[in-house]
């Protein structure tokens, strides 16, 4: 009991923070873990009380010990600058609450052209019938995105990298550029998470989380965050409030669960999937692996100097075959699932194509493209499968 959450300014690795941070024993009788409270109502000791809001927690969608448990947790490890984090019941929802809370009407808005397509539909749909416009950039484009400004330009979006098509922004040169315009910098964080890219040290002011995939961990859990510096907080802690923004208690209790052990998933997604990388890259089938931590990929230089490591997601474009051989490898795969979101204990693999939405880029990889996550499976095992995959492709293509 008398052991609570070590001090902020204790020095402590990001690992340790994971263990420690949003642990409240005084709520708990001692216990390690927060109760997942259900509720709406939270009575008041007294009429004074009631008239004067006082108390730590007043209506369950603003709050619970289960939420603050998680939210805490996530602001310790977003670092110092990290002003507060509100919790959201997709990551879908942390992006459209997170661009409807910093953006009005006249307002213009600056998007990666890679970035995830439901958050393109977004802006396509809800934001232009509220008269915000949106333009996409190269994500490649750097300072370079400081002659797209239009004096309304209130907000820039980034994805780091692309969650299909890898593409490694420079994060810090398009936060000064937008900065320099008053702008705000939102990014889409999934893929790394907060344990290996610090948003807010790169210049991001708002900071999304897809929680569904690395931080739930286990493929059982929709849910978001969103998390923001002092300049962007208030205008956040609105919009989620304002637009009645919660998520549920067993998904915020699952959420904390999987945080507790995202540094030792990411570490085994991150070297398996960097065994399975260098291995396609040496396949015959295979023309290009995209994955930002290879040596041999164009945003490794960038990769490298703003992130601590790199995730289970990356893609793959195959030497051009016929749509049936490419489904012949994936009809073929066992341990591979095919299946939408990532993040989960489980390898799974997608075929995409970017090219019928691309506006600022051509989406021309060369052959047909497939999107790998590396689970957390022995990789000869994921080796032996896809290799039985390439050769039904093999077969199919008469090769
Ligand atoms: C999955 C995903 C989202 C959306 O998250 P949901 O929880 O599925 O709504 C947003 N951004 C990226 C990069 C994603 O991969």
């Amino acid at each position: 009991m008398s052991r609570s959450t070590p001090p902020d300014d204790l020095p402590l690795q990001p690992e340790t923070r994971l263990v420690t941070a949003g642990r409240e024993p005084r709520f708990l009788h001692g216990f390690i873990n927060p109760p997942i409270v259900r509720g709406s109502t939270v009575l008041y000791p007294t009429a004074d009380d009631i008239r004067h809001d006082r108390g730590e927690f007043q209506y369950g969608r603003q709050g619970t010990p289960t939420t603050k448990a998680l939210s805490d947790a996530l602001a310790t490890l977003e670092g110092p600058n990290c002003a507060g984090v509100a919790l959201l019941p997709s990551g879908l929802a942390a992006i459209s609450t997170a661009l409807l809370a910093v953006l009005k009407h006249g307002d213009h808005l600056l998007v990666s052209d890679s970035v995830y397509q439901p958050t393109r539909r977004f802006c396509g749909g809800l934001l232009a019938r509220y008269g915000i416009e949106t333009s996409y950039y190269d994500p490649l484009i750097g300072s370079g995105i400081a002659s797209l400004f239009k004096p309304n330009t209130r907000a820039v979006l980034i994805e780091a990298p692309g969650s299909q098509s890898f593409e490694m922004p420079d994060t810090p040169a398009i936060a000064a550029a937008a900065h320099a315009h008053g702008a705000l910098v939102l990014n889409d964080n999934t893929w790394a998470t907060p344990l290996y890219f610090r948003s807010f040290d790169k210049g991001v002011d708002v900071s999304i989380h897809a929680a569904t995939k690395y931080i739930g961990g286990h493929s059982d859990i929709m849910f978001g965050a969103i998390s923001a510096n002092a300049s962007a907080w208030p205008a956040i802690a609105e919009a989620v409030h304002l637009l009645g923004q919660c998520a549920g208690p067993d998904d915020v209790f699952l959420a904390l669960r999987g945080l507790r052990t995202l540094a030792i998933r990411l570490a085994h997604h991150q070297r398996s999937a960097l065994e399975m990388a260098r291995w396609l890259e040496q396949r015959p089938e295979v023309l290009r692996v995209l994955h930002p931590a290879l040596e041999s990929d164009p945003g490794h230089a960038i990769w490298k100097r703003d992130f601590t490591g790199s995730s289970g997601l990356f893609s793959v474009v195959l030497k051009p075959v016929a749509e049936k051989a490419v489904d012949a490898f994936l009809d073929r795969l066992t341990l591979f699932g095919m299946g939408y979101s990532w993040g989960g204990y489980e390898s799974l693999v997608i075929p995409f194509d970017c090219s019928g939405y691309r506006t600022a880029t051509t989406w021309a990889p060369g052959g047909p493209t497939l999107r790998f996550h590396i689970g957390l499976e022995d990789v000869n095992d994921l080796k032996a499968d896809l290799v039985r995959g390439f050769e039904a492709l093999a077969a199919e293509s008469g090769r």
